[in-house]
Formats: C-alpha cells, structure tokens, sequence
C-alpha cells in the first residue's frame, strides 16, 4: 500500500534549477507525494551544497522529522549527490511507499553557543563555525574541556562537522572525517607562529562530550560564520562548541559512500 509522502523543495534560483523543480512536481503529482511548507517529510533542495545549506537552515528546528535530499544543478556536490537526469527514479523511489526508516543516514552537527553583550545564542551548523577577526588579527584563548589549551593569533579559527570537512576546512589543510564519526574539528586559519607566539598547528579532531571554548582579548571586532552565514559581533565573551545533541537525516534511495563521494569531487579518474 503506497504511503503519500510530504515534501518541500528548494531551488537555486538559476534557469535549470528551476526547470527541474517543476518537473520535480509535475512527475510527484503524478506519483501522488503532497507539497507542504510547513511540515514536509523530505525536502529536495536543487542546486549545489550551498542550496542545501540554505535548506538545513530553513528547517533546522524539524531535524528530528525532516529527511533531506539534494540534487546537483553544478558539480556533483556532497549533500547534492542526485543527478539531474535521476530525478525520475528519486520520485518513483519517494511514492513507492515503505516508509523513510531504512532509507536514511544520519549526520553529526555542530553545536556553537555565543555569549556576547548582545547575551547566549546558540548556532547549529551543517558545515562549520568560523571566527575572525573584523579589522584586525584574531587574539583568543583556546580551552579544551576547561583546561587552558593555548593562546592564538592569526586570521581565524575553524570548526567544522565530519560531512562539513570536505568544505572549508579541506582548504585549510584538515583532514576528511567520515560522518560516521561523532566528532569536531578545529583547523588554524593562518596562525602565527614564531618564538613568541605558539599554537599546536595541527587540526585537532574532538570526540563528543569534548568541548572546546574560545575565548577572545577583550573588545576585539569579530565576525563569525556558521555555514553560508556571516554575522559581525562587536564583542565576544566565549564561544563554546561541541558535537550537538542532534544529527541530520538524509535520505539514500542509493548508496553512494562518502568515500566515492570524495574521490569523485577531489580525484576524479585515475
Ligand atoms: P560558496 O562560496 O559557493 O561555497 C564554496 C564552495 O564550497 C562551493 O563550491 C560549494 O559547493 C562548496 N561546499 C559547500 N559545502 C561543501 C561540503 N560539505 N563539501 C564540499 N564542498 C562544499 O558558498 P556557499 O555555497 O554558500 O557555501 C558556504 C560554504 O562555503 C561554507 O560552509 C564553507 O564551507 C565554504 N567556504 C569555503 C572557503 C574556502 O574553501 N576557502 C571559504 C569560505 C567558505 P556548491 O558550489 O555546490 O554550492
Ligand atoms: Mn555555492
């Protein structure tokens, strides 16, 4: 007995991201699988990994019913990892029914707490957490679960999530975690190292229940960034962050291991 599935899609915006949408919802129509805004079971973002960014974002307080699925307009992307030319078999796969429970690989994120003058706020991120400084050289203490860890200076810190790895802290010479791996990690953007100032100039990869806090010199400008996000703070007390208690789903009508995922998008043919 066929189960009609609820979805919401998110496009790009470009031409071909949206002729794909509305094919998306002519063959789901056809298939019997509801549009719904407001509590949608999968969501399809069509585009790149930034358009699933944008879609985690959207829905990140329904993490616990939503499954994601992407499919790439660009490059083969890693959250984007359908083609354009599957999009009959995603929907055929998404009205047979049988519900979502077998179907799906769960994601580990990234949890930030911000204390400022502005007070607590807390971030979840798909990708990673940076911070920067706005106008000058970033100068914060690292503490690892309370214990003082060290001083740094230089551009900025990363933090990213296992399936956040491949993006930003790929460029900063991070290793790739698999997103099996309940974990964090922190990557330098561009420290200073010299025989006054000292940072472990390693990425250092953190288990859950781990935590690391940073905490910046007083009244520095500083801009941070959570995923495709950017927000300038005036003043930062600490941020803490940890692996977070949520995960994210996605939904595998295929496999399609990360391992392929990263030789296909880095490598290519050999
Ligand atoms: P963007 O400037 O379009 O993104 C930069 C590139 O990162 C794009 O090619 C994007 O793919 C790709 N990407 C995003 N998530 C990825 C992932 N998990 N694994 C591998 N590649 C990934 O901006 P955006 O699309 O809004 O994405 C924001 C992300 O850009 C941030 O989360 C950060 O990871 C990344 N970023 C990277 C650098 C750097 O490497 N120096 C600097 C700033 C930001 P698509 O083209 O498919 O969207
Ligand atoms: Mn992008």
């Amino acid at each position: 007995m066929p189960v009609s599935l609820n979805y919401f899609l998110l496009d790009r915006g470009d031409a071909l991201s949206r002729e794909l949408a509305a094919n998306f919802h002519r063959l789901a129509e056809e298939k019997g699988l509801r549009r719904s805004e407001n509590a949608p079971e999968v969501v399809v973002s069509i585009g790149g990994d930034g358009t699933m960014l944008h879609a985690f974002h959207q829905f990140q307080d329904q993490l616990d019913r939503i499954a994601f699925v992407g499919i790439h307009t660009g490059h083969l992307g890693f959250y984007a990892d359908w083609k354009p030319n599957e999009l009959e078999d995603l929907v055929t796969l998404m009205a047979d029914g049988g519900g979502l429970s077998n179907r799906v690989v769960k994601y580990p994120l990234l949890r930030v707490q911000i204390t400022s003058d502005k007070g607590s706020e807390s971030f979840l991120a798909l990708n990673e957490f940076t911070l920067k400084g706005a106008d000058a050289t970033l100068v914060a203490q690292l503490n690892i679960n309370d214990k003082p860890f060290e001083m740094f200076r230089g551009d900025g810190i990363c933090i990213s999530t296992p399936s956040g790895s491949t993006a930003y802290n790929k460029s900063l010479n991070g290793a790739l975690l698999h997103p099996s791996l309940e974990a964090i990690q922190i990557a330098e953007i561009a420290s200073i190292n010299n025989r006054v100032y000292r940072t472990i100039g390693s990425s250092l990869v953190l288990p859950k229940h781990h935590h690391c806090d940073i905490i910046p010199r007083k009244t520095q400008k500083l801009l941070i960034t959570v995923d495709h996000l950017a927000i300038p703070y005036s003043s930062i007390t600490s941020v803490r962050t940890t692996v977070a208690d949520q995960k994210v789903t996605f939904a595998r009508y295929r496999p399609f291991p990360f391992w392929s995922r990263v030789k296909d998008a880095f490598v290519g043919d050999i």
